[in-house]
């Protein structure tokens, strides 16, 4: 079609193509908007345990405040952090090229100087595992999964093992380090960071994420079959004992002796971007839905918002959460934490006395394109441990996550590219189901 374009055709089609890739609108309105562009802007990264943490607690504090929630407070805890240090790699053979990598957390740094060693590529983490034990001694590991995009984010939960199990496995088998294809769906050249785990009888040894041109490239070098060898700059380490703590603030409902309804974010992010997807917007939707379900008490039950500190580092804000308040009953928990793409699906998990409420809430959320579908809620990490230690109802609004895995744990994790109007129906679609369950007067509770 192009041949017979005239060049002012052609132009226009070319100016139509960059149009289509340009970033949504960047501004949008409402509380929701005012939490995901203040915490990014006057913010920006916030590290689990680190100063800009403990910055973003005092921001949401004062906010949160402003919004006329009481009981705002800071409940602090303390966990085994990490901190990011000066990182490069560079293939050295057969081909030189500079890569874009970044540490993962919970990473050991290499020696001073770097690491220079042989690079063995493994398609699969099956296929790391089926190394024979000792065989990656004094080399480098290089790990490959095959992550697609998706609007249930299905590709996270198998292929994301290559990075929370992937490094411990190499490590074990004797790897000097080890570097995976980033956990992500893009084409960018854009390493994910996020945090890997050691097994407790392995010594952690420097592991990163390279971005997914640059595991194309090793790739296409490993396959020619010639030697490869990488050397490895990783100097981020472990640190004991840093400080953080769960922001919790509630909107009293008329009937205090009713358990409260609890809704989850978490304010800590990766340090890449400024974590507008990853969670800013989550906090921006749950804190605008409670006020529009239960501002001046219109509703019987009291909502209380949970802003969980060092979630990215291992969920330490949700356990300490349900620590604290273990002892205290809960009704029901939600939690946003994929993004702010529209709300396309409710699940429940709803003892069977609850049956009526989610054809209730179903109901409620059908006309503006949210369906109902089979398969039990999870409610979310940060909610996760209380939920299950009290067996609460809980319902997942799950959001489009196709180009959730594009940004997640990226420098691309930035303002731009949180819609207004998608942020919008998320607000929407919790304030529906928040406006029905905080006036639920019967018991809640889970399967
Ligand atoms: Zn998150």
């Amino acid at each position: 079609m192009f041949k017979t374009m005239t060049r002012a055709a052609a132009l226009s089609a070319l100016l139509l193509t960059t149009a289509a890739h340009a970033a949504p609108p960047t501004e949008g309105s409402g509380v929701a908007w005012d939490i995901t562009a203040g915490l990014t802007t006057e913010i920006g990264q916030r590290l689990a345990g680190s100063d800009r943490e403990a910055a973003a607690r005092d921001w949401a504090v004062t906010r949160l405040k402003a919004l006329g929630f009481e009981s705002v407070r800071i409940e602090p805890f303390t966990f085994d952090g990490w901190v990011r240090g000066p990182e490069s790699a560079m293939l050295t053979a057969p081909y030189p090229h500079k890569l874009a990598i970044a540490a993962l957390g919970y990473s050991a740094p290499t020696p001073k100087g770097g690491i220079t060693a042989p690079l063995v590529y493994f398609p699969t983490l099956e296929a790391l595992k089926a190394a024979p034990e000792g065989s990656l001694k004094g080399k480098i590991a290089c790990i490959d999964h095959a992550m697609r995009a998706a609007q249930d984010g299905a590709g996270y939960g198998p292929y994301g093992a290559a990075r929370r199990q992937g490094p411990s496995i190499a490590a074990a088998k004797g790897a000097a380090g080890v570097v995976i294809r980033s956990i992500g769906t893009d084409w960018q050249r854009n390493p994910h960071t996020g945090a890997t785990s050691w097994s407790k009888d392995v010594t952690s040894i420097p592991a990163g994420a390279v971005s997914n041109p640059d595991a194309d490239l090793i790739v296409r070098i490993a396959k020619t079959g010639k030697p490869m060898s990488l050397s490895l700059q990783l100097e981020g380490k472990p640190v004991a004992k840093l400080p953080s703590g769960n922001v919790v603030a509630e909107l009293p409902g008329r009937d205090p002796s009713l358990p409260p309804i609890l809704v989850a974010c978490h304010l800590d992010s990766w340090d890449l971007g400024t974590g507008a997807f990853d969670d800013a917007a989550g906090c921006g939707i749950i804190t605008e839905a409670a006020l529009a379900a239960q501002k001046d008490a219109k509703a019987l039950r009291t909502i209380r918002v949970l802003w969980a500190g060092a979630e990215e580092v291992g969920v330490f804000g949700g356990a300490a959460y349900a620590e604290a308040h273990k002892n205290e009953p809960h009704a029901l928990a939600m939690e946003s934490d994929f993004g702010a793409d529209k709300v396309w699906r409710v699940q429940f998990d709803f003892g069977p006395g609850n049956a009526a409420l989610a054809d209730r809430i179903a109901a409620s959320l059908a006309p503006i394109g949210v369906v109902r579908a089979g398969g039990k809620a999870n409610g979310g990490a940060d909610v996760g441990a209380i939920a299950r230690a009290q067996k609460l109802a809980v319902v997942d609004l799950s959001q489009d996550g196709t180009r959730y895995f594009d940004l997640h744990h990226t420098p691309d994790d930035t303002l731009d590219k949180v819609d207004p109007a998608q942020l919008a129906q998320n607000v929407e679609a919790w304030r529906r189901v928040l406006a029905i369950v905080a006036n639920e007067a019967g018991p809640l509770g889970g399967s």
